[in-house]
């Protein structure tokens, strides 16, 4: 996966762009990424409007970035079953009746109903509609079938997720004595989040966003009246202000900083003792990826970045029904650049070598004792781990 963003230039030729991209060791391929972006969009200025002879700045309005992803650990579908989950997802008549031949993973409030795989990881399990009947009744003419949401397709069949946690309880006495053809039993959701086959980690995330939204935006937050399920639990509206209500996804930076052949890990004083981890922050509304980073960076070590290069995508969740966008980046600083760390947000911060890096990846997640203090990395499920091991692989 690779994802650069180039620092923003206006109206500079390619040579004059590629001296300002190349201040420091490690920016050859920013500025190969930079001459190629300008290359192609040679042509008129989207600012000025100015000569054809002027090289376009693609980045006076936004910063750029390309992306280009070819993983197949994600969750895909074909482009039949892209629309039929659109056609699911919009059609609320045709989504309940697609009830009779879905599949059901089940959720006590924030805890996945899960089986776990002989590689030992864990998959949601999947109940046919027979089983969800006997945990709450799925109606099928009932517009407001309560707990239920859509995620998508699953094995070209479509896939819900239902809430038993507010199950009444003549229907289910307690949500620990589901008794389903399928084994498995409820996981706590960070466990789930760590264990999760890849894979399924995007639906996982979707149910868990979407039972904690129908929860907690049951009223509209502009005149109180009751908000209603609308595009098959993907969303609500209140028909009082003719407003729609989305699920929120907040875009998290994870910033890993480098400079010759080191990176900054810190901790933050509510790490569990030992861990280090690369910076991150929530994105401001209006702010870049590029700004973000930046300023976290600027905010929490006092020192200002050089180039911003993002290295892929994964959403993720603090395990209450939010949801996040961790959006990982290399950021680097200048190697006489004196660290001056904001005592508010974290409590140290060191520079760790290659070897080093190599040495906490190969042994996460125990700690070993580097420079006489034990310390030890995120596990390989979170993104700030796979910033990591791509850094320390590079040479
Ligand atoms: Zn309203």
């Amino acid at each position: 996966m690779l994802l650069n963003i180039i620092s923003s230039q206006h109206h500079l030729t390619p040579i004059q762009l590629h001296q300002r991209t190349s201040r420091s060791k490690g920016e050859s391929r920013l500025s190969l990424v930079a001459l190629a972006t300008m290359a192609f969009y040679w042509g008129r200025c989207f600012a000025c409007r100015g000569s054809t002879n002027q090289i376009v700045s693609f980045s006076r309005y936004f910063s750029p970035i390309q992306y280009r992803s070819q993983s197949t650990a994600v969750h895909r579908l074909t482009l039949q079953q892209y629309r039929l989950r659109e056609e699911l997802e919009r059609d609320h008549n045709q989504c309940r009746q697609a009830f009779l031949n879905g599949k059901f993973a089940i959720f006590n409030g924030n805890k996945p109903y899960m089986t776990r795989t002989d590689r030992g990881n864990l998959l949601m399990t999947k109940v046919n509609y027979q089983d969800v009947q006997k945990l709450v009744n799925m109606d099928t003419d009932n517009y407001e079938v309560p707990n239920f949401v859509f995620l998508g397709l699953h094995d070209n069949r479509p896939f819900f997720a239902i809430d038993v946690s507010q199950c009444s309880s003549d229907i289910l006495p307690s949500p620990n004595e589901i008794e389903i053809s399928q084994p498995g039993k409820f996981y706590s959701c960070m466990r789930s989040l760590t264990l999760i086959e890849h894979s399924e980690n995007s639906l996982f995330l979707k149910a868990l966003s979407l039972i904690h939204f129908h929860k907690t935006i049951s009223y509209c937050s502009r005149c109180g009246n009751k908000t209603y399920r609308y595009f098959s639990g993907s969303r609500r509206y209140c028909m009082n202000c003719r407003v729609t209500f989305y699920p929120q996804v907040s875009p998290v930076v994870a910033a890993l900083v480098i400079r010759d052949g080191e990176c900054l890990l810190a901790r933050q004083p509510s790490f569990p003792e030992g861990l280090y981890s690369g910076l991150a922050g929530f994105c401001e509304p209006g702010e870049s990826l590029e700004e973000c980073a930046r300023r976290e960076v600027a905010e929490e070590i006092g020192v200002l970045s050089e180039t911003v290069e993002f290295q892929g995508t994964q959403g993720w969740t603090l395990g209450i029904g939010d949801t996040s966008l961790m959006i990982g980046c290399y950021v680097t600083v200048d190697s006489s650049a004196e660290i001056n760390i904001n005592g508010l947000e974290l409590e140290d911060a060191k520079w760790f070598t290659r070897q080093d890096v190599k040495k906490l990846i190969a042994c996460t997640p125990k700690p070993i004792a580097i420079n006489g203090l034990p310390v030890f990395i995120p596990p390989p499920v979170a993104i700030a781990h796979q910033l990591l091991s791509d850094w320390a692989n590079k040479c």
